[in-house]
């Protein structure tokens, strides 16, 4: 077995893994490399292998750091199969139609902006390109519905172990027979938390092996257990509410949001928080919320318990609105009262939630709640890191509403909420495996 990394090693995004195993060559993710313009255009058009020389491809799940390069696979000229669960193919596609988009708006905002004589941007890929991909696709099923091993190849064959990272989310196991012995690989993707809302926790991988890829992207702390996320949410809701301010939340579409809604949902029922309106305004947040909708059987039992012997739909609620255009996106600028606000993207880079931001922040009555890890350089870091103004849409809005992050996500916190936690030490992202060697992108191949 020969392993070489082009992608999330020493970092966290841009996941793509190659496996040299019993004469096949698989692709373990096939993510998007995400960072600073320049080096993402420079990164995602040169990868270092020829998709020509694999023999399949299998996803961990359906963010866009381990799906966003499939489309740019495909149009290298990989035309194998694509393999993954059902609900990661719906998500996927949703995902990259949406990568899509903004690619072409980026390119098409560049090319306005530069000189005539400059090269034109290019996007490195269009929605037309994403049928292609989704066509390529063999669902797979998790062992815990079907333990069967699905054959990649005449030497390879994989199964799937509930991550319970996201909806759909499988850690993948492959196995194959070089010189006469077995080899087993286990790639956990991203791996979840146990007791998280709507998702099954981890499955454990019952099969021995030799070789463990291992994310770790939170490796070196403890998640918060869902009940204290709960508290603190209680907590702002509250403060806001006392306040008659509003709680603007950038989350991002797919999994933060619909967790969150589903606490809302528990929270407001039991009369944790107050009935206020709460409002999901992210049309691709409602879409993935309807590929959840489609995907129930892959829900936990508790979310039965919650919610579903009850008739009710977890995601589903009286005071809760999915907000579709952008007409009643904007109504929501005049809006009085106590409110929440989900919206994307999670780390404040583009989209809707940057309105709702300038029209919030300068008030002390409200709150920003940030659900998950800010990278570098992104607007959502710099006002968790405590920034004095807000600049955008060519503004600098002074910043006086209160900036906090909900427990148990990422590595720095600033937070003047009263009576939530000041400061968590910073993360280190890493990658782990087997035998702990550091191992770069494109690096030498790494032998077991
Ligand atoms: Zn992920």
């Amino acid at each position: 077995m020969k392993l070489t990394f082009y992608g999330a090693a020493k970092e966290v995004t841009g996941s793509k893994h190659l496996v040299d195993l019993a004469g096949s060559r698989i692709l373990l993710d096939c993510g998007l490399f995400q960072g600073r313009r320049q080096e993402t255009q420079e990164r995602n058009q040169h990868v270092g292998f020829d998709p020509r020389t694999i023999d399949a491809v299998v996803v961990s799940h359906a963010h866009l750091d381990h799906v966003g390069w499939l489309p740019l696979l495909v149009k290298g000229g990989y035309s194998g199969a694509i393999y993954g669960t059902s609900a990661t193919r719906d998500l996927a596609e949703l995902i990259l139609l949406d990568a899509a988009h903004i690619q072409v708006q980026d390119a098409d905002y560049m090319n306005r902006h530069q000189y005539a004589e400059a090269p034109l941007h290019e996007p490195l890929y269009r929605p037309e390109d994403i049928p292609a991909v989704i066509k390529l696709w063999q669902p797979l099923t998790h062992a815990f519905l079907d333990p069967a091993w699905h054959r990649l190849t005449p030497t390879v064959e994989c199964r799937l172990y509930d991550a319970g990272h996201i909806l759909g989310s499988a850690a993948i196991v492959l196995r194959g027979r070089e010189a006469g012995q077995e080899k087993v690989l286990v790639f956990t993707g991203d791996l979840g938390r146990h007791g998280a809302p709507l998702l099954r926790d981890p499955d454990p991988i019952d099969v021995p092996a030799q070789t463990l890829i291992m994310e770790a992207t939170y490796g070196d702390r403890r998640h918060h257990p869902v009940e204290s996320v709960k508290a603190q949410l209680v907590a702002v809701v509250r403060h806001a509410f006392a306040q008659g301010g509003k709680v603007v939340v950038p989350a991002f579409s797919l999994g933060r949001t619909q967790e969150l809604v589903y606490l809302l949902h528990q929270l407001t029922d039991h009369g944790d928080i107050p009935r206020l309106p709460i409002f999901v305004d992210s049309p691709l947040s409602e879409r993935i919320t309807s590929v959840f909708e489609a995907h129930q059987r892959d829900y936990d039992k508790q979310t039965g318990l919650d919610f579903s012997r009850l008739g009710e739909d977890p995601l589903v609620f009286r005071n809760l609105t999915y907000v579709h255009s952008v007409e009643e996106s904007k109504a929501l600028n005049t809006l009085q009262g106590p409110a929440m606000i989900l919206s994307a993207s999670g780390m404040v880079t583009a989209g809707r939630i940057i309105h709702h931001l300038v029209n919030t922040i300068g008030s002390p009555k409200n709150t920003v709640l940030f659900t998950g890890y800010q990278a570098a350089h992104t607007l959502g870091r710099k006002l968790l890191s405590g920034a004095k103004t807000l600049d955008a849409y060519g503004q600098h809005i002074p910043v006086r509403a209160a900036a906090t992050q909900l427990a148990g996500r990422d590595s720095r916190s600033h937070s003047n909420v009263p009576g939530l936690r000041k400061k968590r030490p910073a993360g280190r992202p890493f990658l782990l495996f087997a035998d702990a060697v550091p191992i770069c992108r494109g690096s030498s191949p790494w032998r077991p």
